[in-house]
């Protein structure tokens, strides 16, 4: 299947340079070697030119580090390139790992390239990487999406309202961009080019031992990263829990949850690869199939898009809407219920057990429900002391444990707690108008099983 023409973009004015020795990948936001467009075409352009691929990979350390990432954000994904890099070399592709920004890594293989290919993602920092390459390379530089089922601007050109306002342009489009994407086969082997890569990943640990990096947040068994696990959760996942998604996604202790949410961050597995496993699963009904394309398309693109097109979408004054802000300030001086440092909230040591216990999950696991994130998220905002305060540490905690934070769902779901894609509610202390969650919230499902599970969780981390 030809790669979809909406998800490629040439960027810049400039022919593919004849005396180039190979076509270079920029392996960045896709960290994957199979259902990954910019790949493929990668290939497609090499056989054109006859030539062969190497894909590069720039790893940040150390005071230049990707900004809040530490070990257990790392381990996890070495663990994903050391799959990659076995993927790509079955394949004939190159391979080269520096310790570099990705721009630069980029910008010097690019002096032998006939052609610059990139993935791409929608963050701040990878915008400018990319801005970067463009004005340093000299040859043709080609951007491929893969990492969404719509390309975001095709999707649509604004800052969306809600949800329910980019549902609709969606659900119109993404027919044609839920396909197969076919392995093309490259015509030259790299090997012959004799490239040196001074990273080899294909020992992860040994290479996240020579990092410097903040290591008091450390790995977690729970998840491995690589596209190989990504495949093997979503297979066991539309063949064992996926039917009664449509009604036990906002429970926990259903089971009924992907977990592909660190995969997707780390472009470990392609959206639209799991959006076909979903539509195609033997089990399940429609409104399961409904349910979860609603959370894997519909909320997750919707994210993208605010952080694709809000300047700012770390920041309070930028993010929260001004209706919420405007409430919230009205309320900054209410009395709090409960007030606690943001060291007693990471260390889970509130009156609430429940809330203690989704914390330990995330602290200890790196993962929490889409139920209790909310419900965690909004009782941060209950017990600081103010909303700025409030929106900081969340997000901060948030980046901080995830496996999947510092992502632009974190960005745009932190912001949700404070009012954003959402609309005001009845009046209350603290909150204002903005939505507020009870603990009434935690009848609707097996609160004290929960509480079980994360002690089973927590004690196989050991
Ligand atoms: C306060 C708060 C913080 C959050 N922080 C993050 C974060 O840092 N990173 C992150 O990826 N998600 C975040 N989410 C969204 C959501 O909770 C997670 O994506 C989801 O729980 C991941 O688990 P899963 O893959 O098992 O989800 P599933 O229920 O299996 O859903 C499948 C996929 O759909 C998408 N999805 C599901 N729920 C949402 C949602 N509410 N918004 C957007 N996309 C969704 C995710 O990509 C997910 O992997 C946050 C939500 C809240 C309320």
């Amino acid at each position: 299947m030809a790669i979809q023409g909406e998800r490629i973009r040439v960027l810049n004015d400039v022919e593919p340079r004849e005396d180039g020795a190979y076509v270079l990948y920029l392996l960045q936001q896709a960290n994957r070697a199979s259902f990954n467009p910019a790949l493929e075409l990668a290939i497609e352009e090499a056989n054109r030119l006859d030539l062969p691929v190497v894909a590069c990979f720039g790893l940040l350390d150390g005071a230049s580090g990707f900004p809040e990432a530490n070990a257990r954000h790392y381990a996890f994904l070495l663990q994903g390139l050391a799959d990659a890099k076995a993927g790509l070399e079955k394949r004939g592709i190159g391979f080269v790992m520096r310790k570099a920004s990705p721009a630069k890594v980029a910008i010097d293989l690019a002096k032998d390239a006939a052609l610059v290919v990139l993935d791409r993602g929608y963050l701040a920092i990878q915008k400018g990487w990319y801005a970067e390459i463009i004005k340093a390379v000299k040859v043709r530089i080609v951007q491929v999406e893969g990492d969404v089922v719509v390309p975001v601007e095709t999707a649509s050109k604004k800052h969306e309202y809600a949800a329910r306002t980019l549902r609709p342009k969606l659900n119109r489009l993404w027919d044609p961009f839920i396909e197969e994407l076919k392995p093309r086969k490259p015509k030259h082997a790299a090997e012959t080019l004799k490239l040196k890569s001074a990273i080899d990943v294909s020992d992860p640990e040994s290479v996240l031992a020579g990092m410097t990096l903040d290591r008091e947040v450390g790995p977690v068994k729970r998840f491995i990263g690589g596209e190989t696990q990504a495949r093997k959760r979503l297979k066991a996942f539309v063949a064992d829990s996926f039917a009664g998604y449509g009604a036990g996604r906002n429970m926990p202790e259903a089971a009924a949850a992907s977990h592909m949410s660190p995969y997707l961050h780390f472009g470990q597995i392609s959206p639209v690869e799991i959006a076909l496993a979903v539509r195609e699963a033997k089990i399940g009904d429609d409104d399961d199939r409904g349910a979860y394309l609603e959370e894997l398309i519909v909320r997750r693109e919707l994210a993208m898009n605010h952080v694709f097109y809000t300047e700012g979408y770390d920041s309070y004054e930028k993010a929260v809407p001004d209706w919420a802000r405007k409430t919230l300030a009205e309320h900054a001086k209410d009395e709090r219920p409960h007030a606690y440092s943001e060291a007693e909230l990471a260390a889970g040591e509130t009156h609430d057990l429940y809330w203690n216990a989704a914390m330990r999950e995330m602290r200890e696991t790196g993962y929490m429900h889409n139920q209790l994130r909310m419900y965690w998220g909004k009782k941060i905002l209950d017990w600081s002391p103010t909303p700025e305060e409030g929106f900081a540490r969340t997000l901060r905690l948030n980046n901080r444990y995830f496996l999947d934070g510092r992502d632009a769902n974190s960005f745009t779901n932190v912001a949700w707690v404070y009012g954003l894609h959402d609309r005001p509610w009845a009046r209350r202390k603290v909150f204002g108008t903005v939505r507020y969650q009870s603990e009434n919230s935690l009848k609707k499902f097996d609160a004290k099983g929960y509480v079980k599970a994360v002690e089973n969780l927590c004690a196989a981390e050991g």
